[in-house]
């Protein structure tokens, strides 16, 4: 089962978080059929959405978009606060061959663009607050960085940002995937960073510990050190989309009668598919009929 846990360090200046998202990757990679160098690119959003919203609280919605010049076009994701990711690729088949290093060539799908944040309250309860948006352009393409580098310019927190998704030949693909963050609050001693950031350089590889299958809190202990934490809370995490035939029928139902009259004609149906999940909806003649009755 897939988690995400969250705590505070070195006398509550450092925030941390880090999660395991194996399935949720697994399964937007079914879902989408995505490429492998594409599945990488997604899961590490994904990855890296859940870890930037840990502290959504309900009603919240975070949304991070990478609109690309490269092959990928773009990328979203979006996570909410009971745990739910879901997320896309504008271009799922972009790929590129692995690099000398067996690395996966995401900035060469990315291949610049601007990276975006949309943080939103109370949307499920039908308010329309100003959204809260952040844009950085894309610095390297990995991701990681890129969102490192919006915590930074955009919300002012120093921050580092690792992850990592490992694939396999066959089915499902995705071998292990997860993240870790760490946050300098403001408060944090000049110390400490100097500390984190040594340890993170003569820490193992965050991929390779992800990829042999570490937890949440090893992924923690590697990045701190001896530095001392305390874990606040857990949850569980997946990929999770709130379509539902429903919708599709009210979305259907809002392109207005003529044109619901002209599908139902010539087309004897209509048929939905979500971005967001690849979902398919088909709505039959009587499902068109009952949208017209009403
Ligand atoms: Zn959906």
């Amino acid at each position: 089962m897939d988690k995400l846990i969250h705590g505070l360090a070195a006398d509550a200046t450092v925030r941390v978080m880090a999660a395991i998202t194996t399935d949720m990757v697994r399964e937007a990679v079914r879902r989408h059929r995505t490429s492998p160098t594409a599945s990488v690119a997604l899961g590490r959003l994904m990855t890296g959405t859940l870890l930037l919203g840990s502290s959504l609280k309900e009603y919240d919605r975070l949304t991070v978009r990478i609109d690309a010049a490269g092959d990928v076009e773009g990328l979203v994701a979006e996570a909410l606060a009971d745990g739910s990711v879901r997320g896309y690729a504008r271009n799922p088949a972009a790929d590129r061959p692995q690099r000398a290093d067996g690395s996966f060539d995401v900035p060469g799908i990315v291949g610049g663009g601007m990276l975006n944040v949309v943080r939103e309250t109370g949307f499920e309860l039908g308010l329309r607050p100003e959204p809260y948006v952040g844009s950085v352009p894309i610095e390297t393409g990995e991701i990681a960085e890129d969102i490192a580098s919006y915590l930074l310019k955009s919300e002012q927190i120093p921050s580092a940002v690792m992850l990592g998704v490992t694939l396999q030949a066959e089915e499902p693909f995705v071998r292990h995937a997860g993240g870790v963050m760490i946050q300098m609050l403001p408060t944090a001693n000049p110390n400490i960073a100097v500390m984190i950031e040594d340890t993170i350089l003569h820490a193992p590889n965050v991929t390779e510990a992800i990829r042999d299958g570490a937890t949440p809190e090893d992924l923690i202990k590697l990045m701190l050190g001896v530095i001392d934490y305390e874990i606040l809370g857990q949850k569980d995490v997946r990929f999770q989309c709130n379509c539902s035939f429903e919708r599709a029928v009210n979305l259907i139902a809002s392109l207005g009668k003529d044109e619901v009259r002209s599908m139902l004609a010539e087309d004897k149906g209509a048929t939905m598919t979500c971005g967001f999940c690849n979902e398919e909806y088909r709505l039959n003649e009587d499902d068109l009929r009952s949208i017209l009755e009403q």
